[in-house]
């Protein structure tokens, strides 16, 4: 297939277009840089089947070569307000991103009858009052909130994939992705992972929002990966799939971890002013569609997913210490 990947040069993006140029698919990789990283993508320049196209997708745009997929992955994705690549410093360009991103993306693959594919997010849950969450929970979010620029845009999102898939006829794909870390995250990217590796490998304390009671589930990125593909070829799967990792656990017990696999002996430290209104409570999918429908769960550990990705990190700290 050829493919166009919105969001190319951010984490999960690079990792979807190595694996395509790995199964022999042609890619059209789309990206502004807004939070993304030209390093990220820097292996894959000489690739015969890889394009660069630096172009923001919120601007309407034509392809004249056929494409067979269109996979929307660009928006800013951290939720940190303390982050410059946190979606609270970039509202306009997020919801930008999400809706007129969305109808360009879905224009083109109309134009070239292409799959489309969707990212969006278990944000579009918000603070969940069912747990764990199932597609056809309708969430609970708070359209004025700090986090609605992001959590609207994709719920928007949603709602346009749909419309034209039912308008249109448009075969559509709609993922909801839990959170994922792995190597190539930002190392100031905000997220909870890539925070907390930076202060452990710096013998930080590790910063906890609150009490760290707080419960996420962390999926891998080989395994969302795989995840992504199985969708991106499946047919006639046009409802929502959650993609995300089944075993929750709490803030807390991720720093504690963290401070274990790195070594790091400074204590934990609880910031209760630096939990953001809205912070959901629990995050859990309920991934019996994709288990059903996609023959997918998630294989590596936590503990072996975030050994990975320590390594990783370490190694980009030491070059960034090296300049
Ligand atoms: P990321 O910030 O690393 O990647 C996003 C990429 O999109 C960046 O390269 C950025 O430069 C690009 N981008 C942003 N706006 C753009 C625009 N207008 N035009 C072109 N490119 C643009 O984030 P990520 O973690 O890789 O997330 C990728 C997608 O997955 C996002 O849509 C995000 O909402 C979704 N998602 C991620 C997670 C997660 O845990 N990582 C969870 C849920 C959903
Ligand atoms: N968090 C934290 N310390 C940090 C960053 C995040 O305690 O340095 C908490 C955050 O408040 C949230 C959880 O970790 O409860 C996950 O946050 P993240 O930003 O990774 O993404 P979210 O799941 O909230 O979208």
């Amino acid at each position: 297939m050829r493919v166009l990947v919105t969001g190319a040069a951010g984490f999960i993006g690079s990792h979807f277009c190595d694996r395509l140029l790995a199964e022999g698919h042609q890619v059209l990789a789309l990206d502004n840089f807004l939070t993304g990283a030209s390093e990220n993508i820097a292996h894959l320049q000489d690739h015969p089947a890889f394009t660069l196209l630096q172009h923001n997708i919120s601007q309407p745009m034509y392809l004249d070569e056929k494409l067979d997929a269109v996979v929307h992955m660009a928006s800013p994705a951290s939720p940190n307000p303390e982050s410059p690549w946190g979606y609270p410093q970039l509202p306009i360009q997020t919801l930008k991103v999400g809706a007129l991103g969305t109808l360009n993306a879905l224009g083109l693959a109309r134009a070239h009858q292409a799959r489309f594919l969707l990212a969006s997010t278990s944000e579009v849950y918000g603070d969940p009052l069912v747990h764990p969450q199932t597609e056809d929970y309708a969430g609970n979010v708070d359209p004025v909130g700090p986090r609605s620029m992001y959590d609207e845009a994709k719920r928007f999102a949603e709602a346009l994939v749909m419309s034209y898939h039912r308008t249109h006829q448009l075969d559509t794909r709609i993922m909801r992705i839990f959170n994922t870390y792995g190597p190539r995250m930002r190392l100031d990217d905000g997220r909870v992972v890539p925070n907390f590796i930076c202060q452990a490998l710096e013998g930080k304390p590790l910063t906890i929002h609150g009490e760290g009671t707080q419960t996420r589930s962390f999926c891998y990125i080989d395994d969302l990966i795989e995840g992504i593909y199985r969708l991106l070829l499946s047919e006639g799967i046009h409802q929502p799939v959650n993609l995300g990792n089944p075993v929750e656990m709490s803030v807390l017990e991720l720093a504690e971890l963290i401070n274990r696999l790195t070594g790091n002996q400074a204590p934990i430290q609880r910031q209760a002013s630096a939990r953001m209104a809205t912070d959901p409570e629990r995050r859990r999918p309920d991934i019996t569609r994709a288990r059903t429908l996609l023959n997918w769960e998630p294989r590596v550990s936590l503990e072996e997913g975030l050994t990975r990705t320590i390594a990783d990190f370490r190694a980009r700290l030491q070059a960034k210490q090296e300049v």
